[in-house]
């Protein structure tokens, strides 16, 4: 294209046919005219002013155009300008070359997008992306997550490239120094290593990067993603804490101490079988302080114990809370057995010092169990111990064995420590198989309940009897209940059994109400079943009771209750409102084995209780014992104070049973009347009491 600029308004005078291509406008239909009708309306944009300065000034000049072709649409002119002069030097003409290079700018635009959009995303990602110069390894890239991961600016990155390595935790540096050169030769590298920032604060990241090659398959450079993952390794580092740590006093928990103590066994076993020893605590009355001053106490006692045991400890001596108000402590390399016992002393008198919860003193003793043990069977040791050193391969086994010899220690009294030995071990595998054996005692009719009558001592009549119960084993005969009740009451056995004997004792109650339904002053007569700790605090003992009231259809008064002191003691929340709920069932409640216990009568007053039972310990030799004929003497008169009546325990002759009526006691049971006996005994006892033949009774027993 050229213009005249001798003429008005620059006409063009010339165009050639590539112009005519371009803008879609003939030859003739230009030539004459300016060129500005390519500008469409745009009268003003840098390259227009810069292309008008060029004209006025007569210069040659370069922009690039927004044009609009003859149809409309619209092409990017890039147009070259120069200026013609004649002979004098005269401007004359301008030539302009135009392009159109609209697929080239529209290309660039979308460029020039698409790193826009890329940079935003870039810029907004938490995780840092990098681009490291694989042979100078100066940051090429690095966006705007790394000052926010890192604490240092881009700039100082930019400027150093060994801060990176710098920036790294020592202890991961030299790893993460290697690994890197290992990227050279592989695909991909993950990593992961802790930072420290300027601040101090110490973050983990996991970091994945790539070598990227050029054509000729040279690495260039490294590209690299960073995630902060310091949130997830917390999260792993509490989970694994959780599994391994008790929650509430931060000790290892009863996995954490079965694998140390295994690591022990085995050492022990590589290493010529060293002495170790586990002492197994259990707090006494820990249920006391939870039930009395509520859970948080305990929990506070339990985490103030945890931290007085520690200080009673060496470094290399493992604490652990089993679980509950149980701790053990794994005492490793020990030389014998004093070493064990020099350390319970330590405990023992480390406890004595009342512990402050909630502002109250709460004093609180332990009962310890000792097993001392090797991994390596002991033949040369000293005589005096070798009874107690066992030769251990499993952790489960020396748990178990303090576990029994903790057992003894809370038997034989509070505060007190066992160690130990075969015999024990023994004894453990017998109570074992008791357990097991009376688990079926019930089905295999092992049990029976005997019956002892219960006298008013005025008349010498029976009022009632208490029911008993009687285990004969096939293998060891007559096992008594004061020593098969208490492993029933620890199995849970004692619910079924306890339920068993409500429910006999019931029906023979009322066949016997039904016998000698026509001699009426036995209308009275009471059946008295003991009710242990366990099934008062069981859920269904009320509608276990309502039930067999229901089928046996005994009056609910005809029904009394025996509980020990200790049971309401034990949980005396639960106590009061089952309590409650028989006595609004008219069912008589009596405390029983009163003296041996708690021995509060203003205490029990709380409780809705209808019958005392003096323990047969004050009863034995009342006659002749001075001391004890005060107490009972107290006791009854306090007893009728508060409108309970009394029966005496035990009483074994007619002296004993003199000086208790003469106190005004009401009711006698012990063998001066009889021993307890077995239904059809007791029977034949009712029978003789009314008077009634043998035949009479036959035949009342038919007719009902
Ligand atoms: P307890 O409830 O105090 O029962 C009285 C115990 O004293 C019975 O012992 C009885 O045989 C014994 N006894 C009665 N009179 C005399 C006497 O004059 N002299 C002597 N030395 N002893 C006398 P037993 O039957 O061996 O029962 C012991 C304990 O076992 C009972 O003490 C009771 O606490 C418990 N027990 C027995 N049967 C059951 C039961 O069915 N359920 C529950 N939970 N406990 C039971
Ligand atoms: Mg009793
Ligand atoms: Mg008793």
């Amino acid at each position: 294209m050229i213009a005249d600029t001798r003429l008005p308004d620059n006409p063009i005078t010339y165009v050639n046919p590539a112009f005519e291509k371009i803008t879609g406008y003939s030859a003739a239909e230009v030539l004459g005219h300016n060129c500005r009708f390519l500008q469409g309306d745009t009268t003003q944009s840098e390259a227009l002013e810069e292309l008008r300065s060029a004209l006025i000034e007569g210069r040659e000049c370069n922009v690039l155009l927004k044009n609009y072709r003859r149809d409309g649409q619209i092409f990017w002119n890039n147009l070259y300008v120069a200026p013609i002069h004649d002979v004098n030097h005269t401007l004359t003409h301008f030539i302009g070359a135009q392009n159109d290079i609209t697929d080239l700018v529209n290309t660039e635009t979308a460029l020039r997008e698409s790193e826009r959009r890329l940079d935003s995303i870039l810029s907004s990602v938490e995780a840092v992306i990098w681009s490291i110069d694989a042979q100078t390894g100066r940051t090429l890239y690095l966006n705007p997550a790394g000052e926010a991961v890192y604490g240092r600016t881009l700039e100082e990155f930019y400027r150093d490239p060994t801060l990176w390595l710098e920036t790294i935790h020592p202890e991961d540096r030299g790893r993460v120094s290697i690994e890197r050169e290992l990227l050279r030769k592989s695909e991909r590298l993950d990593l992961e290593y802790r930072i420290i920032r300027p601040s101090g604060d110490v973050r983990w990241l996991y970091s994945r990067c790539s070598p990227i090659k050029n054509e000729q398959g040279v690495i260039v450079r490294f590209d690299c993603i960073d995630t902060d993952i310091t949130d997830i390794k917390e999260a792993e580092e509490q989970l694994r804490h959780n599994a391994f740590y008790d929650k509430l006093t931060s000790l290892p928990n009863r996995s954490l101490f079965i694998d140390r103590l295994n690591h022990t066994i085995q050492r022990s076993k590589r290493r010529g079988g060293f002495m170790f020893a586990v002492l197994f605590l259990d707090l006494d009355g820990f249920k006391v302080v939870n039930d009395s001053l509520g859970h948080l106490a305990g929990d506070l006692l339990l985490v103030q114990i945890a931290r007085r045991l520690e200080q009673c400890l060496r470094p290399s001596d493992t604490l652990a809370r089993l679980g509950g108000d149980e701790f053990t402590i794994l005492l490793e390399d020990i030389f014998q057995l004093q070493d064990a016992t020099k350390v319970v002393n330590r405990v023992l008198s480390a406890l004595q010092t009342p512990f402050e919860i909630f502002d109250r003193d709460v004093f609180t003793n332990v009962s310890i169990g000792i097993a001392l043990g090797s991994g390596r069977q002991l033949l040369d040791v000293l005589s005096q111990s070798s009874e107690s050193i066992g030769y251990y391969t499993q952790p489960s086994d020396v748990l178990r064995d303090a576990d029994i010899a903790m057992y003894r220690a809370k038997k034989s009294g509070k505060g007190c420590y066992c160690v130990f030995d075969r015999e024990m071990h023994a004894d453990a595998v017998a109570r074992l198989q008791l357990e097991t054996d009376l688990r079926l005692a019930i089905e295999a009719e092992q049990l029976q309940v005997f019956y002892q009558p219960i006298v008013a001592l005025g008349s010498g009549k029976i009022v009632g009897f208490e029911a008993l119960v009687r285990w004969q084993h096939p293998d060891r005969g007559f096992i008594s209940p004061a020593e098969f009740i208490p492993i029933a009451e620890e199995t849970g056995d004692i619910i079924k059994i306890g339920s068993w004997v409500l429910e006999r004792s019931c029906q023979q109650l009322q066949d016997w109400k039904e016998m000698f339904r026509d001699f009426l002053d036995l209308e009275p007569l009471t059946v008295a079943v003991n009710l242990s700790a366990k099934q008062l605090a069981q859920s269904d003992l009320l509608p276990d009771i309502d039930r067999i009231l229901a089928t046996t259809k005994l009056q609910p008064r005809s029904l009394k209750l025996e509980i020990t002191e200790s049971a309401i003691v034990e949980n005396p929340a639960t106590a009061v409102r089952i309590l409650q709920a028989l006595h609004e069932r008219a069912i008589t409640l009596c405390i029983d084995d009163f003296g041996t216990g708690y021995s509060s009568l203003s205490y029990l007053h709380r409780f809705p209780m209808d019958v005392l039972k003096v323990d047969r310990s004050f009863v034995t030799d009342i006659d002749t014992g001075e001391k004890n004929q005060e107490i009972v003497n107290a006791i009854i008169q306090l007893a009728h104070h508060l409108n309970m009546e009394t029966i005496a325990e035990g009483i074994e002759t007619e002296a004993e049973r003199a000086v208790l009526e003469q106190f005004n006691c009401d009711f006698g049971q012990g063998y001066w009347f009889s021993h307890p006996v077995d239904g059809a005994s007791a029977t034949e006892l009712l029978r003789q009491q009314v008077g009634m033949t043998t035949a009479e009774q036959l035949a009342k027993c038919e007719r009902s």
